[in-house]
């Protein structure tokens, strides 16, 4: 399969169209953005990193029933994935409190929860992203009711798979961040699944293996995504 024009270029990731309307090409960058394109940098790599990493788990993920927009990965950094429309809606699963949870609410990192907390953003960069609920996405035309319950479902299962995958290589699974596009009706997971999107902590040491060392200035940013990528391939984890 052929990569034809540039269809668009975002801050991790550039879109190609193919010779087939239903299906494109997804070519991952080095470049790293944080707070919402304020910070930014190279993290050498990261794009093989996430690209990999990404299809493993959404391969994971498909084989446990749940529909993505996985086709085929091409090479290193280009994966061949279907073509959706993209709800405009952060979907945040946390099973530990951390980041933007812990600010808001004033709770401690690493408070872990009962039960998973399941949280919307609106996708929009001007406005920052803003957290929004069931209702705004309805009154905002975001997502229909229907589709809001798949959502739901899907992300708790992604958890439930991705919990127990990680922990299987020694790292918790803190929080996530995932998306959904609608192909032919149909809701499937779309985007990426990487340490860009996902916080994970070792098991036995806590420490951060995820893009918090790039946004918290931790060190060894390079190092830990191809640490993490070892683990997720099954080579050299816990
Ligand atoms: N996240 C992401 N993209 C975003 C915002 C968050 O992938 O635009 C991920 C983030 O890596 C973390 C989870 O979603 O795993 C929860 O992030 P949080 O809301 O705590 O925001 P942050 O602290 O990253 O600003």
């Amino acid at each position: 399969m052929e990569k034809k024009e540039l269809l668009y270029e975002g801050k991790a990731k550039k879109v190609y169209a193919t010779d087939d309307p239903g299906l494109l090409i997804v070519s991952y960058k080095d470049d790293a953005t944080a707070f919402n394109g304020q910070k930014k940098g190279q993290i050498a790599d990261k794009g093989v990193v996430n690209n990999i990493m990404s299809n493993i788990i959404f391969g994971l993920i498909e084989d446990a029933g749940v529909p993505t927009h996985l086709v085929r990965q091409l090479s290193d950094r280009e994966t061949l994935v279907k073509r959706v429309s993209i709800l405009p809606i952060e979907v945040i699963v946390r099973n530990v409190a951390a980041g933007s949870f812990s600010k808001r609410y004033g709770v401690e990192e690493g408070r872990p929860f009962a039960r998973p907390v399941l949280e919307f953003s609106y996708k929009n960069d001007a406005l920052g992203d803003p957290l929004i609920n069931d209702d705004h996405i309805l009154a905002l035309g975001l997502a229909t009711e229907g589709d809001l319950a798949t959502v739901r479902r899907c992300a708790m299962e992604v958890n439930r798979l991705m919990k127990g995958f990680f922990l299987e290589r020694g790292l918790r699974l803190i929080d996530f961040k995932i998306e959904f596009g609608l192909c032919e009706g149909a809701i499937i997971l779309a985007d990426e699944i990487s340490p860009d999107t996902c916080r994970l902590w070792d098991v036995d040491t806590g420490e951060k293996m995820d893009k918090d060392r790039f946004r918290r200035d931790l060190g060894k940013v390079e190092e830990t995504y191809q640490a993490v990528l070892a683990r997720v391939r099954g080579a050299g984890g816990a």
